[in-house]
């Protein structure tokens, strides 16, 4: 697939674009770094003047951008919105707290004076998702600018407009002409762009392949990379928990984004003496769903971003049925235009099929059933993810035992798992490295230099 926009609710082809030439990225990656050679040296309060300029854009043309990302990759126009204001918030956040974050940090030592500072490394690399094609981009740039350093952005090649809006959005807001620049490339041009000396790190969020293949470029170039791949987090409902409530919000979690989420829940692990129960709303919950447009406000469904990911989970939940799980709700792609999956549930799933180990990528939900917590665990440790972990339990022991024991990069208790601005996001085992946002977000590219003076 070249790079283009296909609107995922019909098929339809709306725009192609001609991916950059060689001489063309040659000329970016030189603005860049002309633009990063004075841009690292203005202040914070400067900085800050942009990113928060950049902010109000975001608000004030929300429904722009909200659109632009429906209408290329497909996600609910409600929560397109609420991405455009997440990434808002995000950029309001760093812009206010940059100066406290990059503050010299004074240790006691031998020395007269010694302290840490942190520096900007130069040009990073992001290769980014379609997934929340907006709220990826901004929870990057907004730590990564505001440490000074610069922005090179190699999107999901179905994304291509909001790639060209954000960097249009950071133009506008003042930024020096070069901080950010998207690179209108194929997958095939990062290693090149790894392997220049100008570029110092990257970033990727998306699958492992891709995520191994970009680490494994940087690795021979000594480069630091951060890493957001795949997930599949447990959502543990044990017997004390608010039946109720954690079956409402088990369907919220696994139907984010039309199920395309690195950190939507996607098994669901009931103890048995609730299971039954959890199971019924959990069934009627999905059926009460509604698919459809994308655009249209009320829908909480749309298509899945495109016709080989529609295939990809088609093809697990035929795997997954054909090794004995029964089908609860949906099991089959719904025949209409579009790239539309029904919501469907997945239970009795055989122990060692190879939906254990397996990241699905859309509105399909795993259930399995366990007699006590030490189960519940131990299924929940046993995939080769570690992103994150939503467990529900009114038993304060049994609280501080998942804290400790799930192998997650975070634990949400009795709320679904999700990203916010100030907390530190990433994940452990194969779900990635490195964090992003929080203090630890911008902290991942800067030179923490440690400064002696005699
Ligand atoms: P990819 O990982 O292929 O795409 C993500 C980004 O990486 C895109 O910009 C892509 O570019 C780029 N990319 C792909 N291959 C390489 C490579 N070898 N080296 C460097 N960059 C590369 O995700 P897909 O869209 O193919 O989705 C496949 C699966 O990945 C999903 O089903 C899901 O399991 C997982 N995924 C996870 C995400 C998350 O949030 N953690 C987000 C997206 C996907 P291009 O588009 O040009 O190929």
């Amino acid at each position: 697939m070249g790079i283009a926009t296909i609107n995922p609710a019909t098929g339809e082809t709306l725009e192609t674009f001609q991916p950059l030439t060689d001489a063309e990225i040659a000329a970016k990656l030189e603005q860049a770094q002309t633009t990063f050679e004075k841009y690292r040296w203005l202040s914070i309060a400067e900085r800050s003047h942009f990113m928060q300029t950049a902010a109000d854009i975001l608000e004030k043309q929300k429904a722009k951008y909200a659109e632009l990302m429906t209408l290329e990759m497909g996600k609910p126009l409600q929560s397109a919105i609420a991405e455009v204001e997440k990434c808002a918030l995000v950029c309001r956040y760093y812009a206010e707290h940059a100066a406290e974050f990059l503050a010299d940090v004074g240790v006691k030592t031998d020395a007269s004076q010694s302290f840490i500072r942190y520096q900007p490394l130069g040009i990073i690399l992001a290769v980014m998702p379609w997934n929340f094609p907006f709220w990826q981009v901004f929870r990057f740039a907004a730590p990564a600018l505001m440490a000074g350093n610069v922005g090179l952005l190699k999107h999901a090649s179905n994304v291509p407009q909001c790639a060209l809006a954000i960097q249009e959005i950071i133009q506008s807001a003042g930024f020096p002409t070069g901080v950010f620049q998207a690179l209108l490339v194929g997958a095939d041009k990062v290693p090149a762009l790894i392997a220049d000396e100008r570029i110092k790190a990257a970033t990727l969020t998306g699958s492992e392949p891709a995520g191994a293949s970009l680490a494994a470029a940087a690795g021979k170039q000594i480069k630091k990379t951060v890493l957001e791949l795949g997930g599949s987090d447990p959502f543990i409902v044990l017997a004390s928990a608010d039946i109720e409530t954690s079956a409402k919000t088990a369907t919220t979690a696994r139907m984010l984004n039309n199920g395309q989420s690195c950190i939507a829940a996607k098994r669901f692990i009931a103890e048995e003496a609730i299971a039954n129960q959890f199971e019924k709303l959990l069934i009627e919950n999905f059926q009460a769903l509604k698919v459809g447009d994308p655009m249209d406000l009320n829908t909480n469904i749309g298509p899945l971003a495109t016709p080989q990911i529609l295939q990809d989970l088609d093809q697990q939940v035929q795997n997954c049925i054909a090794s004995g799980a029964k089908v609860l709700v949906g099991g089959k792609p719904l025949s209409r235009p579009g790239n539309y999956y029904p919501p469907t549930i997945l239970s009795e799933i055989p122990a060692g099929s190879a939906a254990y180990n397996e990241e699905f990528f859309g509105p399909v939900a795993l259930l399995f059933r366990v007699p006590h917590i030490d189960a519940a665990i131990e299924l929940a440790n046993s995939t080769p993810f570690g992103l994150g972990a939503s467990a529900w339990t009114t038993d304060e022991q049994q609280r501080d035992r998942l804290i400790s024991e799930l192998e997650a990069g975070a634990v949400f208790i009795n709320s679904l798992v999700k990203s916010d601005p100030r907390m530190p996001f990433g994940g452990i085992k194969r779900s990635g490295y490195g964090r992003e946002l929080g203090i630890q977000g911008i902290h991942e590219f800067v030179n923490v230099k440690t400064v002696w003076v005699k």
